[in-house]
């Protein structure tokens, strides 16, 4: 007779029982500056109107399939062309997960460069797909002759690139992720989950470029909650990719909610632009902590590598103070910390705690 746990064993393929589930820490009453969430709630007028309008909603239905309205104010607020079609994803990470479903021909692979942001490779071994993932140099910089090798050895079908870098913080360079994807027979996509605070973009050079797609997120411009991710490309490519999509991945809530805030979404940039100075003020600031070297970051976090990184993490944790250790993640994170751009407040907070650890002992 087996039990659960021998049938699991058994039954479960073997590249998903050697897989970690992504962790997430515990945060419960903890200055959060671990998941580059924006710190700001929505202001209370808008708080009141989404109450109205959620509370209104049609829960009993399905919703919208293709989610005209909130497909509609996207493409204003990020100012997509006409076009370019628009795939929604319950969060980017869906899109990832759409895309590389989509690609898995017996045999393909996708490519990234590492470290990025893990869940590339996480969703590749999901969907049988082979994974590369080529180091980038000690810089972080792309090491494109690596990678055009790979191009030319293994044809990724799927490659990905998240601009600027998570958790490097760094944009790569725009000629090198053109020869990549004058190289590539396979889609390139653009990872923009940053892009507010980076200000860069392919997003106005799709037409160059039959193989690009370009994908953001509302999670890191401040409405990490509703799960909302979007792909934009050429209609040919969304056509295809849309089959594999699961029919109403976007609830009726955030299909609602979205749409609403992005009308207002001068909001969302007003959040973004306090971060933006806050940003420069943390650079300096931990830069000038003993012994601390702070990556230049185009994002709305910050990478710094300084001795006793897990030490420092750990008595942060001890204080409330919530942020992510990379030491040990891949051999360039070698005593890395990434501190998220949180409030004013909060980022005096963290400042204070580390001084408390480093200086006064
Ligand atoms: C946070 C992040 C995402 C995931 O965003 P969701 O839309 O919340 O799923 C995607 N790509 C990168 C590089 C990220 O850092």
């Amino acid at each position: 007779m087996y039990n659960a746990e021998q049938l699991a064993q058994d039954l479960i393929r073997p590249e998903i029982s050697a897989l970690h589930a992504y962790h997430v820490q515990a945060a419960q009453g903890m200055v959060k500056l671990d998941a580059m969430e924006n710190p700001y709630p929505l202001p209370a007028a808008l708080q009141a109107e989404l109450g109205e309008l959620l509370a209104q909603a049609a829960m009993n239905r399905y919703p919208a399939p293709d989610a005209p309205s909130l497909q509609q104010a996207l493409r204003t607020a990020m100012d997509i062309a006409p076009e370019w079609d628009i795939l929604l994803g319950n969060g980017s990470d869906e899109l990832i997960q759409i895309l590389a479903m989509a690609l898995a021909k017996p045999n393909a692979c996708l490519m990234s460069v590492e470290p990025s942001f893990v869940m590339y490779k996480m969703i590749a071994k999901f969907c049988n797909l082979d994974y590369i993932g080529v180091p980038l140099q000690a810089d972080f910089s792309l090491d494109l002759n690596a990678m055009l090798a790979v191009i030319e050895a293994q044809q990724p079908a799927l490659i990905f690139l998240s601009y600027p870098n998570n958790p490097t913080g760094n944009l790569f360079d725009a000629a090198a992720i053109e020869a990549i994807l004058r190289a590539s027979q396979g889609v390139v996509v653009v990872d923009e989950a940053y892009h507010v605070f980076a200000g860069e973009s392919f997003l106005p050079r799709l037409a160059e470029f039959p193989n690009l797609l370009v994908m953001r997120t509302l999670s890191k411009l401040g409405l990490a909650g509703l799960r909302l991710g979007f792909l934009v490309g050429a209609p040919a490519w969304i056509r295809q990719l849309d089959k594999v999509r699961l029919p109403y991945n976007i609830n009726v809530l955030t299909q609602i909610a979205a749409t609403h805030i992005l009308q207002r979404s001068d909001i969302l940039q007003t959040q973004a632009d306090i971060l933006l100075a806050e940003r420069a003020l943390m650079q300096q600031a931990l830069a000038a902590l003993p012994h601390a070297r702070v990556f230049a970051s185009r994002a709305n976090f910050i990478l710094m590598q300084i001795p006793q990184a897990t030490e420092i993490f750990v008595a942060l944790k001890a204080q409330n103070i919530l942020i992510k250790c990379l030491h040990g993640a891949h051999p360039l994170l070698e005593n890395t910390l990434r501190v998220t751009i949180g409030s004013p407040a909060e980022n005096q907070q963290l400042l204070h705690a580390l001084h408390t650890i480093l200086i006064k002992g």
